[in-house]
């Protein structure tokens, strides 16, 4: 999975900023930035969530289709445009499980785990995939040689076929996202998502982090709920 920020423009500062609006209105000489830590725990806790609405983050993502699909689910707050298998040939690239992704599902849904499973499981899994993602690719380029639109050909590919899509967000949305599609002991309201999804969110939440460190810490300290 490929996660780079490409654009941002996100701070704790201006989150504290917008809040304080509803106190000091225009007297911006009387913002006191030493209480930005206090005001942040406040908001997440209490759950005031649009100061958590100023600022972007741009991702440009490359995974799977069957990732893609999950995270275009997430409609509030997220701007979408992904690479056309229309106008452009798609990229040979494709997904095999690693050696250690958990391959074994235990328990019933809704209520189930993952095991590591076999070597023998694994080979069996990586062994197929590549199979299949083969033919598939010997299809796809066998019905463009014979002059067949991308369009039709493309149906051919499989779920586990790259694709690669910019989405933007705001700090709100992602942590929103970030409930979801992370995997937490901590978190209040725990998720299971898949690993693959995960493997994103962790890409994504690491720059929440790094950009908005008390916003991050609170969203922890108070279960990773979005506010
Ligand atoms: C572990 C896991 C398993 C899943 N399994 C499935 C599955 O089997 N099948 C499946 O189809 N999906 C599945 N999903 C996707 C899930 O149902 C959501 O579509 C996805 O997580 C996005 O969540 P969301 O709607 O809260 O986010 P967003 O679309 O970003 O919405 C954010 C919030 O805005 C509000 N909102 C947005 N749109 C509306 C609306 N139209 N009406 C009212 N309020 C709205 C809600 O409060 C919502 O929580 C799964 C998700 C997870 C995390």
């Amino acid at each position: 999975m490929d996660v780079e920020l490409v654009q941002q423009l996100a701070t704790d500062k201006v989150i504290c900023m917008a809040a304080r609006v509803s106190t000091i209105g225009n007297k911006v000489q009387d913002y006191d930035q030493g209480k930005d830590r206090g005001l942040i725990n406040f908001l997440m806790r209490d759950r005031h969530g649009s100061p958590f609405e100023h600022g972007t983050f741009t991702f440009r993502i490359s995974a799977p289709i069957f990732v893609v699909r999950e995270v275009m689910r997430h409609r509030a707050g997220m701007s979408y445009n992904e690479e056309s298998g229309r106008y452009r040939e798609l990229e040979p690239v494709f997904y095999i499980p690693a050696g250690d992704r958990p391959l074994v599902q235990v328990g019933k849904a809704g209520q189930y785990d993952f095991e590591q499973g076999t070597f023998q499981q694994w080979f069996v899994a990586s062994e197929a995939a590549r199979t299949a993602y083969v033919t598939a690719w010997e299809s796809y380029q066998s019905m463009l040689a014979a002059g067949i639109a991308r369009e039709v050909a493309r149906s051919v590919l499989p779920v586990g076929t790259f694709s690669t899509f910019y989405v933007t967000c705001n700090p709100r949305s992602l942590m929103h996202f970030l409930s979801l599609r992370t995997k937490s002991d901590t978190a209040r309201y725990k998720s299971f998502p898949q690993v693959e999804i995960q493997m994103v969110a962790d890409q994504m939440e690491a720059e929440f982090k790094r950009l908005m460190p008390i916003t991050h810490e609170m969203f922890v300290k108070h279960g990773r709920v979005a506010p």
